[in-house]
């Protein structure tokens, strides 16, 4: 049997940056990593494109994907679903690909019970008071979706202990980095149990 791929599971609160560190990641480092493309019922942004930065899907189209067992884990995240589709997971891990999620919390640990080889990374941010300006400046989302997003950040830095590595970005270049290193060194390791 082919040797699994890696599942890497990159999270942390919201506009911590994750997806910003994600898209250094893929862009600056030569990454034999494959990302898997989540699905979603949240308006798209501008600019955003549909197969390349979720899958856009219906509120009802989401609960089939549910009824169907098709998602890996998804949550409820300030009113809007977010999935991760498993059959992509599962024919890559067994490839031997490397997989690479970047999902919110509730998801992160869903994935910890289903496949707890995989190595889970908390992206933190330096602190609070610079969270709040970064989702503040991110100027998408309304005042009262900024408060909940706020309160979210703060319960999730909670979860930490549940993880297997902590990265602070002060630094989108020096995060990057230091999770290129975690993934190397993963592929180093002798036995994983
Ligand atoms: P945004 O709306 O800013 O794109 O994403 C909101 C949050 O949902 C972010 O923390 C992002 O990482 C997370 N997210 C994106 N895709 C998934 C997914 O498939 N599952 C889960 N649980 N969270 C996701």
């Amino acid at each position: 049997m082919e040797e699994q791929g890696l599942l890497i599971v990159l999270s942390g609160p919201s506009g911590v940056g994750k997806g910003t560190v994600r898209k250094h990641l893929f862009d600056h480092y030569n990454n034999d990593f494959d990302f898997s493309i989540s699905m979603t019922t949240r308006l798209k942004r501008a600019g955003e494109v549909e197969g390349v930065d979720y899958f856009f899907r219906t509120k009802e189209e989401f609960e089939q994907y549910i009824k169907e067992g098709k998602l890996l884990e998804y949550a409820n995240y300030v009113g809007n679903y977010y999935g991760t589709p498993i059959d992509y997971v599962r024919e890559t891990l067994d490839s031997g690909q490397d997989v690479f999620l970047e999902i919110e919390v509730q998801g992160a640990l869903k994935v910890k019970k289903r496949m707890p080889e995989g190595i889970f990374i908390f992206l933190s941010p330096p602190d609070l008071e610079e969270l709040k300006m970064r989702i503040k400046n991110r100027g998408t989302d309304s005042p009262e979706v900024i408060g909940q997003r706020m309160e979210k950040a703060v319960e999730e830095l909670q979860l930490i202990k549940y993880y297997d590595y902590v990265v602070e970005n002060d630094s989108v270049d020096e995060a990057a980095r230091k999770i290129r290193s975690i993934i190397e060194s993963e592929h180093l390791k002798v036995e994983r149990n």
